[in-house]
């Protein structure tokens, strides 16, 4: 990988999220060994897991420039706050939650927005009034529906982004997206604004879902997520 870029991923489900596994520490040093030195945590409808992550960093002085973030399930599909100060609730009119996010000053990501098994906005995406950059690339969706967001970002001048949307530790660096060597958050959310980034990596295969739909099942019968 080269010096003179940052590799970043803006997608990823800690112990947080109902369906996935991964505990904090071992999830940022999995990152560290992928040279991935941006990271948001976005788990599901909440924050809780940002506060220890944080410390975590700090603790053990990983070279990881933490991003806070969230995805929000809105009453017509998902979308992706970064850099905000405030958990945002779930299940609001999309309008609302957009706004939400632009009052906090954060930056909106729309994952997956065709993939229609994992809520993505599908053709709610014209509703969304403010700039926005989109995933057209996630490790987790097919490749004909990272293809359809691709057409829809270069057909609407929006900023490009690739996320692992992991859940697993070995889903980690599967893909990135890169962008100018940025040593700020706000170099870096200005690098999205700018659509300095590109995308990098591949799409894992279909079976680390397997992994998502029995922790789901698992947290439901046993509630073991914190
Ligand atoms: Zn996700």
């Amino acid at each position: 990988m080269d010096e003179e870029v940052t590799y970043c991923d803006f997608h990823s489900h800690t112990i947080y999220s109902p369906d996935s596994s991964m505990k904090i520490k071992q999830m940022l040093q999995q990152y560290v060994k992928k040279n991935i030195s941006v990271l948001a945590i976005t788990d599901h409808n909440t924050t809780a897991g940002l506060k220890t992550a944080h410390k975590t960093i700090k603790e053990n002085n990983l070279p990881i420039m933490l991003i806070n973030g969230e995805e929000i399930k809105t009453n017509c599909g998902e979308v992706i706050a970064l850099d905000l100060n405030e958990e945002i609730k779930k299940g609001l009119p999309l309008e609302e939650t957009i706004n939400q996010i632009k009052e906090q000053g954060a930056t909106c990501i729309v994952p997956h927005p065709y993939d229609f098994y994992r809520k993505g906005l599908l053709w709610n995406l014209n509703k969304i009034k403010m700039p926005f950059a989109i995933e057209t690339l996630n490790a987790r969706s097919f490749g004909p529906l990272n293809y359809l967001s691709k057409k829809y970002a270069i057909q609407n001048n929006l900023a490009q982004i690739a996320s692992t949307d992991a859940h697993t530790y070995m889903e980690i660096g599967s893909a990135y997206t890169q962008m100018p060597y940025s040593t700020t958050k706000e170099e870096v959310l200005k690098n999205i604004k700018t659509k300095k980034t590109i995308c990098c990596g591949k799409t894992n295969p279909w079976w680390v879902h397997c992994f998502t739909s029995y922790r789901n099942f698992k947290n439901k019968f046993f509630k073991s997520h914190p």
